[in-house]
This record gives structure tokens, C-alpha cells and sequence, in this order.
């Protein structure tokens, strides 16, 4: 189903976006060389429960995954790109982390990824973060009524290629609100000028994942974490977006974003 959204529908958004937003600019933060996953799960859910904010991922339950997940936040280390169970691990020295978070507040969702580097730096990790995030923004700036939904996915598609990684198209954006995942299907792969054509008050987890040499994926024992099917490392950046009549209004923007 795909509702469209009032201002003030989308301003409530907004607040929940400005929380997860903060939440991962703390996971960012702590996200160093020796600090386990479970930690940052549990800062994270400290979070949550002070801010009295409800996790979408707790006892959520699809048809891929092996039970009821039972943590607030995905967090994926170097191959493993979506739906990163947290574990006993303990970052180490040029890890790649992506996490991802979706809260809801007062019944409104909002939805956002980001990949951060532990330690030092790899080139080749530093040139896929950026694609994400040039993805991302692409797709950002193409989120405005009278465009359709291809021109997003075309807008991803395009970056992916001026890079060369391939794209992967089982997984993308969506439509969100009330829940965490309502209609349209956003794929990161599709060609301009097809689709739904957009309209203000719709919202969208916009969000592009790359493997660095496959678009193939596959699945841990866990049933959750996915991975890159050749151990490429990978990276997600996500963001939830308003179209309004002015434009492109992303939620979840990080302090840290608005500064750069
Ligand atoms: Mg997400
Ligand atoms: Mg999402």
C-alpha cells in the first residue's frame, strides 16, 4: 500500500528521523578498534528505551529469516552488507561496519544506514563508502514530484556504474511511515522515466548497498546476514526522504552530514 503523507504527518517523521539520525552518529563514534558488536547493540538499545522510541526489528519476523529477530539495530562487518545480526565480535583494525536502524516514535518510522571504517583506513573500502553516499545523494536530489520511481533507481544505478561495482536488485528502498516497510519497492537498479510517478507526501527509505565485485548475495546459517556471494566487502547508506512540493526533505540527515 502506498499512503501519501500530510506536512504534519511528515514532520512527525521528522522527529523519529532526527532520533535515529543521533543513533547512528553515536554508533559511529564508538565504533573502534576492540568494542563488540553487543556493545553496540546495547548502547543502542539504552537509547531507545530512554528516548522511549520502539525498535521495527524486534520480534520482526519475515519469511527469510530464522525466527523473530531479537535486537534493535543490523550491524554488518565487511562482507555482510544487510540485515547483520549482532554477535560476540570485536571490531578489529580496518573493519568495515554498516548499520542500520529503524525506530518508530509515537507511530511514525523512520529508517537509515550508514558504513563506517574502524581504524585504518583501506583505499578500496574508502572509494565504496563514497559510492553509496554519492548513490544515496543521486537519488536524494532526483526525489521530487513529477519525476518517477525509475529515475531514483536509475539515478543509484548510474553511480554504481561510474564506479564499476554491480548492482543487486533483490534488495532496495521502500515505502515507510506508520510501519517500517510499505509500498513502493525502490530498486537500486531500473531505467529513468518508468514507474510511479512521484508526488509530495510520499516517503522513502532510499537506500544503496554495494559488494565491490559480485551483485550476487548469500545468506548466513542465521537466516539474516547477508553477505557478498565472492567475500567482496560491501557498504549501505540509507536514508529516509519526504518529497514535498519544495522538494527532496531527508529525515534522518546526521549532524555530522549537515557540517560536511
Ligand atoms: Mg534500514
Ligand atoms: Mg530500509
Amino acid at each position: 500500500m502506498i499512503e501519501l503523507k500530510t506536512p504534519a504527518e511528515i514532520e512527525r517523521m521528522h522527529v523519529t528521523g532526527r532520533f535515529v539520525a543521533e543513533v547512528l552518529s553515536e554508533v559511529g563514534r564508538l565504533a573502534e578498534v576492540g568494542v563488540n558488536l553487543l556493545d553496540l547493540e546495547d548502547h543502542a538499545r539504552s537509547m531507545l528505551k530512554r528516548r522511549g522510541a520502539e525498535s521495527c526489528y524486534w520480534d520482526y519476523a519475515p519469511s527469510f529469516g530464522n525466527g523473530p529477530f531479537r535486537n534493535v539495530i543490523c550491524l554488518s562487518v565487511n562482507d555482510a552488507v544487510l540485515h547483520g545480526l549482532p554477535h560476540d565480535y570485536t571490531l578489529r583494525d580496518g573493519d568495515v561496519l554498516s548499520a542500520d536502524i529503524a525506530v518508530s516514535i509515537d507511530g511514525w518510522v523512520a529508517d537509515s544506514a550508514r558504513t563506517v571504517i574502524v581504524g585504518t583506513p583501506a583505499d578500496e573500502d574508502v572509494r565504496l563508502i563514497r559510492a553509496t553516499e554519492e548513490a544515496l545523494e543521486a537519488a536524494i536530489e532526483t526525489a521530487r514530484p513529477g519525476n518517477r520511481l525509475g529515475d531514483i533507481s536509475a539515478a543509484i544505478s548510474a553511480v554504481a556504474a561510474d564506479y564499476g561495482y554491480p548492482v543487486n536488485d533483490e534488495f532496495g528502498g521502500h515505502g515507510l511511515g506508520r510501519t517500517m516497510h510499505e509500498g513502493p519497492h525502490v530498486s537500486n537498479k531500473g531505467k529513468a522515466g518508468r514507474g510511479l510517478t512521484l508526488r509530495p507526501g510520499l516517503t522513502l527509505a532510499l537506500e544503496p548497498w554495494f559488494a565491490r565485485t559480485t551483485d550476487r548475495i548469500v545468506y548466513d546459517p542465521d537466516g539474516w546476514t547477508i553477505r557478498s556471494a565472492d567475500g567482496s566487502r560491501t557498504a549501505h547508506s540509507e536514508h529516509t526522504v519526504a518529497i514535498t512540493e519544495d522538494g527532496p526533505l531527508v529525515l534522518t540527515r546526521r549532524e555530522s552530514e549537515l557540517s560536511a
